[in-house]
């Protein structure tokens, strides 16, 4: 999906704009113990276009320093948006800071669009036009407290989404590291990257933008690796702040099939990993959970299997992923990465035809029985699967409110028994049928 960022100076109304951009519906996500989902990402469509939103600000540094906020805001929106909204004020004018934030965003070659915010009124709207000389296009009058003109700048935001033909290559696998900061991302990438096995297409890092390297295995299979913060660009404002590292992981999670989510054996598992992890999930990725610097603890014949069992503990959402013990020090097991990868891959991808489906349902329908809801009992008529990436099926019944969370998770786990979606989430929709 495209991402939006929201860029601007403290107070200019940013999180008031974001909160009228997201659609509240969608940003309702399934609960999941133990993880609070900040409001600075979100889901959000408008006319049919879905897209991600970024708020880079709702973040308050304690030693005030503005000029270090702002920096990180349009870095952040540089690497990670598609399309970046400039956020100002009528009432204010054009401040020093606003004039600062203009510089930043000239880097960019990716679309700005610059609203005003606060105008309220016609008095209001005529003062737009001093934002000209900010030199980034047309100012787009908006009231975040009203709500009005945000319909506009919607439409111009979507307008301005990149073309879909974003060369999606099939065959590539993309597949990102993600984790907190020190777990080791970079150690894993540079060790992955000097495999021998691994020829490594082009290092070169020509693109502004976005350096992703793509490799091809022993076996020819072609894979993409997203970059992501501080992996291969280290020293920008915004890594000091682990918030900032967690959206910077936003895009390159977008942009994968495949997620490796990186822990510290040494440390063990911090609030900030469930973050990262929520947001893996989130996005319908496969995930494969690296536990790095397996060479640290001490270890005897259970360590990995108690290691194992906290990870289920805490990750419980993330009950399909598989786990894998790794150094980068040593290399123990880096070499198998790419090829749990390409599992995974084959995994989330595969289609199960609707007679092998109907079968299984047939079966497992005379295990429990069907949720029973004010008298009124669930009928699963039919199932099939409408997608892979992540794999996605219907189901029709007789009233798709009878379908209880617990059922559906009692046939999701049905499909995992059945088939091999390891590594994969896979989502249910229960629809009536006719
Ligand atoms: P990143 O911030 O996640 O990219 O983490 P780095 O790759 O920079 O690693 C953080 C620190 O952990 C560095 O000092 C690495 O040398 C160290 N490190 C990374 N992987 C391992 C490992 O497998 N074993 C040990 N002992 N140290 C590691």
């Amino acid at each position: 999906l495209p991402t939006v960022a929201i860029v601007g100076q403290p107070n200019v109304g940013k999180s008031t704009l974001f909160n009228r951009i997201i659609n509240e519906r969608l940003a309702i996500v399934e609960d999941r113990p133990g993880v609070t989902r900040d409001r600075n990402y979100a889901p959000a469509e408008w006319l049919g276009h879905k897209f991600n939103i970024i708020d880079t600000g709702g973040i308050t540094w304690e030693d005030g320093k503005i000029e270090e906020e702002i920096r990180a805001q349009a870095e952040i929106a540089i690497d990670e948006a598609d399309v970046i909204i400039f956020l100002t004020n009528v009432l204010s004018g054009i401040t020093d800071l606003d004039e600062k934030i203009a510089q930043l965003l000239y880097k960019t070659t990716k679309p700005i669009i610059l609203a005003v915010n606060k105008a309220d009124n016609p008095e209001q709207r005529v003062n737009i036009y001093d934002f000209y000389s900010l030199g980034l296009g047309d100012p787009i009058p908006v009231s975040g407290s009203h709500g009005t003109g945000i319909g506009d700048l919607l439409d111009k935001v979507v307008d301005s989404f990149p073309e879909k033909s974003d060369k999606v290559d099939d065959e590539t696998i993309a597949f990102s590291v993600i984790g907190r900061p020190n777990v080791g991302k970079s150690s894993i990438v540079n060790k992955l990257l000097g495999e021998q096995r691994v020829i490594v297409a082009n290092m070169e890092g020509t693109t502004r933008d976005a350096i992703d390297t793509p490799f091809t295995d022993e076996d020819g299979t072609k894979f993409r690796l997203i970059d992501t913060a501080g992996i291969r660009r280290r020293g920008k404002v915004y890594e000091k702040t682990e918030k900032y590292s967690v959206m910077r992981a936003l895009g390159a999670i977008e942009r994968s099939d495949v997620v490796l989510l990186v822990l510290d054996a040494s440390t063990g598992i911090r609030e900030q990993d469930k973050h990262v992890a929520g947001y893996a999930h989130d996005a319908g990725k496969g995930v494969i959970i690296v536990v790095n610097k397996w060479d640290l603890p001490k270890k005897d014949s259970n360590s990995a299997k108690d290691f194992e069992k906290v990870i289920r503990d805490e990750f419980q959402y993330l009950d399909y992923a598989p786990i894998i013990f790794v150094s980068a020090e040593t290399g123990q097991r880096i070499n198998q990465l790419p090829q749990l990868v390409k599992k995974v891959h084959e995994n989330q991808t595969q289609r199960i035809q609707s007679s092998v489906l109907n079968e299984m349902l047939l079966e497992v329908s005379k295990l429990v029985p069907t949720p029973m809801v004010k008298g009124k009992r669930l009928r699963v008529y039919y199932i099939t699967q409408v997608k892979g990436n992540p794999p996605t099926f219907v189901v029709f019944v007789n009233d798709p409110e009878l379908m209880h969370f617990s059922y559906k998770r009692f046939l999701i786990n049905q499909l995992r028994e059945n088939f091999n979606f390891e590594g994969t989430p896979i989502k249910i929709i229960a629809r009536k049928r006719k």
